[in-house]
């Protein structure tokens, strides 16, 4: 998924700032994305930048996609990241500038890497089914990752681990010594948790860890939570309370980044002048991103560069 906020603000993040035990329940912001579709940005926040390497979270739906073309992503470009789409509902079809074409349906972790560039799009199939319901994840790849090579990957399997009434699939990172099979630079975890009664989620508590609800109402740590309610666990905890009645909800941690970020429209870089030089590497159409074949439509092109808006807040 693109990133079309409109005013894509604060630009700056900064990593490693939220150390040790926390808890406070922090609120998505919500706006419509390209066709009106309404998505709950619950990553990043002023409050919040980070979560480990996590740098981007957006949820969405469930929305009818029956009488309308559902998600419309054109091509657009990435670097410095690793996006994770993660669907409860639906089906969509990733291409990108390596030439993959992957039709993508729920409980499937599509991965991309970034590296140093990547270009894809993200559709709705004609044969859809009528509803479309999910995740769009990003994770920062530190310095010495985010120049290499992109890649692409889909895992339909993944590593599921059960205590009591939560059953947590390992979605990417490791969890307990479950590991799941998508690649990471970084140690990070990332669990979609079906929560169906009172259960314990132990945690590691090395990482920084947040918490949102991704279908249903869920008691996290004590807080009642809706979808669009996100619960800030600092580090240092190694467990969390969760109850809920076929409930699900997600779990991000990771070893705290510790590594200024710039984020940008779909660019993770580290200063100004790196998101200036992806922004003209787009518009000049270079080899950096490549060429998404197979969708049949415009490109995005990258929203005008304010370099006031580069500028830390302090
Ligand atoms: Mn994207």
């Amino acid at each position: 998924m693109s990133n079309r906020d409109p005013a894509p603000d604060p630009p700056v993040v900064t990593a490693g700032t939220t150390g040790g035990p926390a808890h406070e329940v922090l609120m998505s912001r919500s706006f419509a994305v390209g066709d009106g579709t309404m998505v709950r940005r619950l990553l990043p926040q002023r409050r919040l930048r980070t979560i480990g390497a996590w740098c981007f979270a957006d949820h969405y739906g469930p929305d009818d996609v029956v009488d309308n073309a559902g998600m419309v992503v054109p091509p657009h470009p990435h670097t410095g990241l690793q996006t994770v789409s993660w669907l409860l509902e639906g089906e969509i079809v990733h291409r990108d500038s390596l030439g993959t074409t992957q039709r993508v349906g729920p409980r499937e972790l599509s991965l991309m890497t970034s590296g140093r560039g990547i270009a894809h799009s993200e559709v709705s199939p004609e044969d859809r089914p009528p509803l479309l319901f999910g995740v769009q994840l990003w994770v920062a790849l530190p310095d010495e990752a985010r120049h290499g090579e992109a890649s692409y990957e889909h895992h339909t399997d993944l590593p599921v681990v059960r205590y009591g009434p939560l059953t947590a699939t390992v979605v990417l990172g490791e969890h307990e010594g479950t590991a799941s099979p998508g690649t990471t630079f970084s140690r990070l975890v990332g669990l979609d948790v079906h929560v169906d009664g009172d259960g314990i989620l132990p945690l590691d508590p090395e990482f920084e860890h947040a918490v949102f609800v991704i279908d249903g109402h869920a008691t996290i740590d004590g807080d009642p939570a809706d979808v669009g309610s996100l619960v800030h666990v600092g580090t240092g905890q190694d467990a969390l309370q969760l109850s809920g009645e076929d409930s699900r909800v997600m779990v991000l941690g990771g070893e705290p980044l510790g590594e200024p970020l710039v984020l940008w429209w779909n660019f993770v870089c580290r200063t100004g002048e790196e998101v200036a030089q992806a922004r003209e590497d787009w518009a000049q159409e270079s080899d950096r991103f490549g060429k998404v074949e197979g969708y049949h439509g415009l490109r995005l092109e990258a929203p005008p560069l304010g370099p006031a808006r580069l500028l830390p807040r302090s």
